[in-house]
């Protein structure tokens, strides 16, 4: 896949745009009735966002990875659910385009996701798992018509009931070992969606992410043809913290903004004199700088072993090291800025329905330390730790 700048640039100037006129003016009403941002998620469509990173020759805007993560960032600035339901689509979308191998249904899939701007959502976690997403309850069983099916207790499906598809990661066969896994993309039309819980959270309340008992039948064309855990390693995992550390960096740089903003008003009204949170500012500038470099640097050499022949780097364990720090750090860094924000804005950050609220950006950061838990990685990374050659 060739990296055009202009085509970059267009696609993240429309989704700028976007940022602006869609998702910041909903952003707050988004988050009070936990409702879906169905216009931002519209603009998208609109914009042929959804299929952004699909290759052109199957009908996508083939923009560059580093441009759907700048995206994510632009997002994040203006309404964190909005730019986590578009994070989330688009780690489907570079999982699928990364690893079809060529299988037809997949390519006919990514042409029909252009064409209709299709909507992906994920049901990798698991009642029985948690966040260990190395290991699966639910199988791909085979049926006497030639189909398979499959029956999953997802305990978080972000936006399932507004998504065209589910991505699915399921034990390869009934015989199959826990960590034996594959995944399949499920068709709406194929799904059945039971409903188990409610979406009522402290923050990213428009993701509406409640569990299901969600049961389809697939023809095998629908399996992905790589192993999952190959899909997991080089794509997946990398992918979303990647991803979602720019959304989480959008947002702290939001709060940042706002804080920004505060205190220069405060020195408007007293000219001559810095206002003494000035200096408090100048500490959050740090934090954030800390968060911006971590994030950048993740993205950096996630591209650097990806553009290498066989992506092989990848599969190592300094590799995975690296992309789980990013996620710890950034995790715990963003909802930290967001909290220092509202340090320097005191009460009119508190409030919310300030020009310096920062409420809205501090508890949807605090979802980021628990989605796939930080102990969970620490303990993966303790492991490695151990026999890993080079960190
Ligand atoms: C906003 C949001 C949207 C989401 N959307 C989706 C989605 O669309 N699809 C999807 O599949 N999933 C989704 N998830 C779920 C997510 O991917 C994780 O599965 C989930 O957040 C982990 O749930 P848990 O805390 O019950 O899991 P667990 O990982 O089981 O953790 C439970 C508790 O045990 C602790 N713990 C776990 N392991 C260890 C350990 N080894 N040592 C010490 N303590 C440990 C954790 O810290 C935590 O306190 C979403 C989550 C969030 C927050």
């Amino acid at each position: 896949m060739s990296v055009s700048v202009g085509r970059d640039q267009a696609f993240l100037d429309a989704v700028r745009h976007i940022a602006d006129a869609h998702a910041a003016p909903n952003a707050d009403q988004v988050d009070r009735e936990a409702r879906f941002p169905a216009e931002t998620i519209e603009a998208l469509r609109e914009e042929r966002a959804l299929s952004a990173f699909v290759p052109g020759e199957l009908g996508g805007g083939e923009v560059s990875f580093q441009a759907l993560a700048s995206a994510c960032f632009e997002l994040g600035r203006r309404c964190g659910a909005s730019a986590m339901v578009f994070a989330m689509h688009q780690i489907q979308v570079v999982s699928i385009v990364r690893h079809l191998q060529g299988a037809d249904w997949f390519e006919e899939y990514l042409r029909s996701l252009a064409a209709e701007q299709r909507l992906i959502a994920s049901a990798t976690s698991e009642v029985g798992t948690g966040g260990d997403m190395g290991r699966s309850v639910a199988a791909v069983t085979p049926g006497e018509d030639g189909m398979c099916a499959f029956e999953k207790q997802a305990p978080t499906v972000s936006y399932g009931a507004h998504a065209d598809d589910l991505f699915v990661t399921l034990r390869r066969g009934p015989q199959a070992e826990p960590s034996d896994q594959v995944v399949v993309l499920a068709r709406k039309d194929q799904t059945e969606l039971e409903p188990t819980s409610s979406w009522d959270t402290l923050g990213m309340r428009g993701t509406c992410s409640p569990g299901y008992v969600v049961r389809a039948s697939i023809a095998p064309g629908q399996v992905l043809p790589t192993p999952f855990p190959k899909v997991s390693a080089e794509s997946m995992v990398p992918v979303s913290h990647i991803l979602w550390s720019h959304l989480w960096l959008g947002i702290a740089t939001d709060a940042f903004e706002r804080a920004r903003a505060f205190v220069r008003a405060a020195a408007k009204r007293d000219p001559g004199t810095p206002p003494p949170v000035a200096t408090r500012l100048s500490h959050l500038m740090s934090e954030l700088s800390l968060l911006r470099a971590e994030v950048s640097s993740g993205l950096a050499e996630f591209l650097d072993a990806s553009g290498e022949p066989g992506r092989e780097r990848l599969s190592t364990m300094a590799s995975a090291l690296r992309v789980n720090n990013l996620k710890i750090a950034a995790s715990e860094q963003a909802p930290r800025v967001c909290q220092g924000a509202m340090g320097v804005c005191g009460i009119m950050g508190y409030k919310n329905d300030t020009p310096f609220s920062v409420g809205r950006h501090l508890r949807d950061t605090m979802s980021a330390p628990l989605m796939l838990a930080n102990e969970r990685i620490h303990q993966t990374n303790a492991s490695l730790l151990l026999i890993a050659k080079e960190v």
